[in-house]
């Protein structure tokens, strides 16, 4: 009964090369079809590192799995003198519909600012790619209690300049910090209430109709067993996975999220 499509994705980080990567992904594709996974019912897509996005898209395609895939960055600009740097245009012709963008840990370790982030999220657009915009506070930020104005802060200059069709088709995820790859897990009702207040948010930077569509995920600690009540949530659509997410099995778990 959700209103939006749930959205049940795994982040590999810098795990798996491209040969373990393919493994991973056959092993999880044969584990939701064993388990006669409706991808009706929940959208499934992985996030590898960019150098296994080929085979990704070979094994994806060769056996029409259903599952969808996308980079974890991708560069503000097109293309030119950015060593390094992947282009989105460069995703999207490597067939992915997603791309993360500001995932917590190129906000810290790649200092990447609000604004960098909402140039890779209009490039994102640029490209035909989705973006998930990760947002999400640090510990001291939660234990000053002003984790609801930092993370908006972080959505606004993330969403600025963007169109109401951009922002209805954009992914949010919260992400709280002291909670990803810690074991440390944001209650169900710390996750409901930040997206309720995304959603807000939404509607008074766009309107109604738009934050209505917006799917937003909550990233951090996310397993088998927290799953479902996460995901029970009114405003959580969908979920961002780390760690959990390089086991098939678990994560297959995950992607059913029942109790
Ligand atoms: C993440 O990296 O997006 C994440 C949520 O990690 P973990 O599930 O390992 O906490």
């Amino acid at each position: 009964n959700f209103i939006r499509k749930p959205f049940i994705a795994g982040n590999w980080k810098m795990n798996m090369d491209h040969v373990q990567g393919i493994t991973l992904l056959q092993k999880l594709a044969w584990t939701l079809s064993d388990a006669k996974h409706d991808y009706n019912r929940a959208e499934v897509a992985v996030f590898p590192p960019f150098t296994d996005l080929r085979g990704v898209q070979t094994l994806v395609q060769g056996d029409e799995l259903e599952i969808v895939y996308g980079g974890q960055d991708l560069s503000q600009f097109d293309s030119g003198a950015y060593t390094g740097d992947i282009s989105g245009q460069f995703l999207s012709k490597l067939g992915c519909a997603y791309v993360l963008v500001g995932h917590s840990e190129r906000r810290t370790i790649h200092n990447e600012s609000d604004e960098v982030l909402n140039a890779k999220v209009k490039a994102a657009f640029r490209h035909g790619l989705t973006p998930v915009l990760c947002v999400g506070e640090g510990l001291e930020v939660r234990q000053a209690g002003t984790h609801v104005e930092h993370t908006l802060a972080q959505l606004r200059a993330g969403v600025e300049g963007l169109t109401a069709e951009q922002a209805a088709e954009l992914v949010v995820a919260y992400e709280p910090v002291w909670a990803i790859g810690t074991g440390e897990v944001a209650g169900p009702e710390d996750a409901q209430e930040m997206c309720a207040a995304i959603r807000a948010e939404l509607a008074e930077l766009f309107d109604e109709t738009v934050a209505g569509k917006t799917r937003l995920l909550y990233g951090g600690s996310v397993k088998a067993n927290n799953a479902a009540a996460i995901m029970a949530e009114s405003d959580v659509d969908g979920l961002l996975v780390g760690g959990a997410s390089l086991d098939p099995a678990e994560f297959a778990n995950i992607v059913r999220f029942e109790s």
